[in-house]
């Protein structure tokens, strides 16, 4: 889950990864090649005997054709079995980068739909790309403190059991420590107060009313994901991202 924050995928999809390019790469010898030759022949070997009489304890071409399974890639493998056809290596790379993409995003997507303490995580961050955070700390560095705050609150478990807490800065009751700061309690209304202002210098009005109209727990998980659906320029939402950011 964590990895998704960085725009990584897991190790395992790194290392199949470059098994199937590996793969390609030697499709794409000429057929005299000796690798080649003996890729052709275990493929073989694979496809007539039964698996179990090979001696494999760790195999490449078998890991491979495995991969070619779970990664919807089979027909090319049947292409080249039968034909010796295969894509070459730019358009092979694309194909490779592509289902392993889709493969990853599907298994990131159930694994996170599935635990109920990452409801929350869910709502924060929908697409698997670096936190908006991280980007802005490319631009200003300094804020490396603050972008590593903000990512570490959407991967906190947030109590999904609703106990009900008692502020003892303003007497307010809350479930929810993080809302609670960001958008609820009386105690910091002069920092959110002047986080306000520095909202409205983003201008277009109707973004603050936006933004105004959200309820408290909508309006935390916005400023938590970096990222708003409304309509800024490009200078906009550079500047919301950055305020996001700077304040904590
Ligand atoms: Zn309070």
């Amino acid at each position: 889950m964590c990895l998704s924050l960085i725009g990584w995928f897991n190790l395992d999809s790194f290392i199949n990864e470059r098994k199937l390019l590996f793969f390609g790469r030697i499709c794409n010898l000429p057929q005299r090649a000796i690798s080649f030759r003996i890729l052709v022949r275990r493929l073989f070997e694979l496809q007539y005997f039964n698996q179990q009489n090979i001696n494999c304890a760790s195999d490449f071409s078998k890991d491979c054709v495995d991969l070619f399974y779970i990664h919807h890639l089979s027909d090319y493998l049947t292409k080249f079995m039968t034909s010796e056809t295969f894509p070459s290596q730019r358009i092979w790379k694309r194909i490779v980068y592509r289902s392993i993409f889709e493969y990853e995003l599907k298994e990131w997507q159930q694994r996170i739909s599935i635990d109920n303490d990452l409801n929350i995580f869910q709502k924060i961050f929908k697409i698997f790309h670096p936190h908006p955070a991280w980007t802005v700390v490319l631009d200003f560095p300094y804020l490396r403190k603050q972008a590593n705050y903000i990512v570490s609150l959407c991967c906190s478990v947030h109590n999904t059991n609703s106990d009900i807490i008692l502020c003892d800065k303003c007497g307010k009751h809350f479930s929810d420590p993080c809302i609670q700061e960001i958008s609820s309690c009386d105690y910091l209304s002069n920092i959110r107060d002047e986080f306000w202002c520095e909202l409205l210098c983003i201008k277009p009005i109707n973004f603050s009313a936006f933004l105004g109209s959200l309820a408290d727990e909508e309006f935390c998980y916005l400023l938590l994901s970096g990222e708003t659906e409304f309509d800024l320029n490009c200078e906009q939402k550079k500047l919301f991202k950055f305020l996001c950011v700077i304040r904590y």
